[in-house]
């Protein structure tokens, strides 16, 4: 086993940073003046700005719209590192961090810190059906909404190609699997897409004759929101072509069709070959990781239990952040905060501001999570936004919405973009990034019949 030696340009202290998302991003801009060398490790070379990956997956936004590499953000920081490696495990005695194996003996398997911020993330469950994955995918990765777009228009294409009408009905019926603010957000713009962008583009189908079918098990739209804008939602999706289906469960998944569940235990298969999935989430496996190691409780999504001060127990020099983790907080109760890009941001600051607090003997208070509220957009034009003090629907939110993603999005040149991307959709219709690009994968000539 080699370790990799730091080239600590600035200061002894080795902080290594696992994960460029939300919270490492926020934690290593706050090192970079910092007496401290820096080590960022991510699996990708970029940061995803996960909010709007959904709008890939739907033609509406390239991928290098929403998403920028980590060695440029930091390319003017000489205490900050990059490596792009898969973080595979921890010694917590030896204080290094375990690399996934390269393949090639000459690259270091272990990375050595001081202090370490374990900031990786969560990704999709599927409920323990792994078998679905296959075919439902989802939009939290930039491959895979790459993908969902693809497989989305390739519907189109097969169901102007398809004489069957059974199988042409199949082909424009798209379920959405979770009615929270990313299922929400990618029923309406299919309902966008399927509605108005697609209109006047087929010559044997009617696009607007799609069905957009939203599945949510509880009895509403946006759990997290005012009943009162669950409601706005529920509308606001209607009118573009969506049908939420709420107290319905999804019970099984092939390539051909979704089965469901209602409320009275009555179950109805759907035809359908699209099926994006939005619901359940589990934290990254390095949580389970770091709990065994060290003794930590982790709950049902994988999230790992730590002290106020965002530490594992027992080790203070390790923290761990954002949709990983449970905090317990001052009174020793723990607090399950949102699985949302701000929880992330605060702590990766809050991680930054604890490590040049202890360098210079100054004692930081306990984490304390300030939420500004929720945004989620319906479609063109049209948003609900729970700031708690102040509830907005319809444009006055989708104008909120928009500002809010374009002032978090990283990189002058992505928030011009998409600024003028949106603008431009908003008085045409118009996606700019219909293309799709998984030939090998998506066979848009296999005209299905309805059996
Ligand atoms: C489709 C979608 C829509 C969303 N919409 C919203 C929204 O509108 N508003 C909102 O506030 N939140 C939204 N969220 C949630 C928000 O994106 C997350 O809460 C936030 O990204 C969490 O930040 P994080 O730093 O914990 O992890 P992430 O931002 O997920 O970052 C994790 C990073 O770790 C890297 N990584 C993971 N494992 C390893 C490993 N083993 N080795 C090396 N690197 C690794 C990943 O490549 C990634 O770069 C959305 C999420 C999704 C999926």
């Amino acid at each position: 086993m080699s370790a990799l030696s730091t080239n600590a340009t600035r200061g002894d202290h080795r902080v290594v940073v696992i994960g460029g998302g939300f919270g490492g991003l926020r934690a290593v801009r706050h090192l970079r003046d910092a007496p401290v060398s820096v080590t960022l490790i991510d699996r990708r070379n970029f940061h995803l700005f996960q909010p709007l990956s959904y709008q890939v997956a739907t033609g509406a936004l390239s991928p290098s719209d929403v998403a920028y590499p980590l060695r440029a953000l930091f390319a003017g920081s000489d205490n900050v590192r990059v490596l792009l490696a898969d973080a595979s495990g921890f010694d917590l005695d030896a204080r290094e961090v375990r690399l996934a194996p390269a393949g090639d003996e000459s690259i270091p398997d272990a990375v050595p810190y001081d202090t370490l911020i374990v900031a990786a993330g969560s990704s999709y469950s599927y409920f323990g059906h792994e078998e679905w994955r296959e075919h439902a995918a989802e939009v939290k990765s930039m491959e895979s909404a790459i993908v969902v777009c693809s497989e989305i228009l390739a519907a189109f294409e097969r169901a102007e190609l398809a004489t069957d009408p059974g199988a042409r009905a199949a082909e424009l019926t798209f379920v959405v699997v979770g009615g929270g603010p990313t299922g929400v957000e990618m029923a309406g713009q299919i309902g966008e897409l399927a509605r108005h962008t697609l209109r006047h583009d087929f010559r044997s189908i009617d696009p607007t004759t799609a069905r957009v079918l939203l599945i949510e098990t509880t009895d509403r739209l946006l759990g997290s929101f005012p009943a009162s804008l669950s409601e706005k939602a529920r509308r606001g999706l209607e009118r573009i072509g969506v049908t939420p289906m709420l107290d319905t469960t999804v019970v099984d998944i092939d390539e051909k069709s979704v089965v469901l569940e209602d409320g009275q235990g009555a179950r109805e298969t759907v035809p359908t070959r699209t099926v994006v999935w939005a619901a359940g989430v589990q934290a990254s496996s390095l949580a389970t990781t770091l709990g065994e190691l060290a003794g930590g409780e982790i709950d049902r999504s994988g999230r790992l239990t730590v002290e106020s001060d965002l530490s594992l127990a027992g080790h203070p020099e390790v923290l761990v952040l954002g949709d990983m983790v449970r905090v317990r907080d001052a009174d020793g109760q723990v607090q399950t905060l949102p699985g949302v890009a701000p929880v992330a941001i605060q702590q990766g600051v809050y991680a930054g501001r604890l490590i040049v607090d202890r360098l210079h003997g100054a004692a930081t208070a306990p984490f304390h999570y300030h939420d500004k509220g929720n945004v989620a957009t319906i479609g063109r034009g049209r948003a609900v936004v729970d700031l708690g003090w102040l509830r907005l629907s319809g444009l006055p939110a989708w104008v909120a919405w928009l500002v809010i993603h374009i002032w978090y999005l990283i990189g002058f040149r992505n928030r011009l973009f998409v600024a003028l991307q949106w603008f431009f959709s908003f008085v045409s219709h118009g996606r700019s990034s219909r293309l799709i690009v998984e030939p090998d994968d998506i066979d848009v000539h296999e005209v299905p019949t309805s059996d």
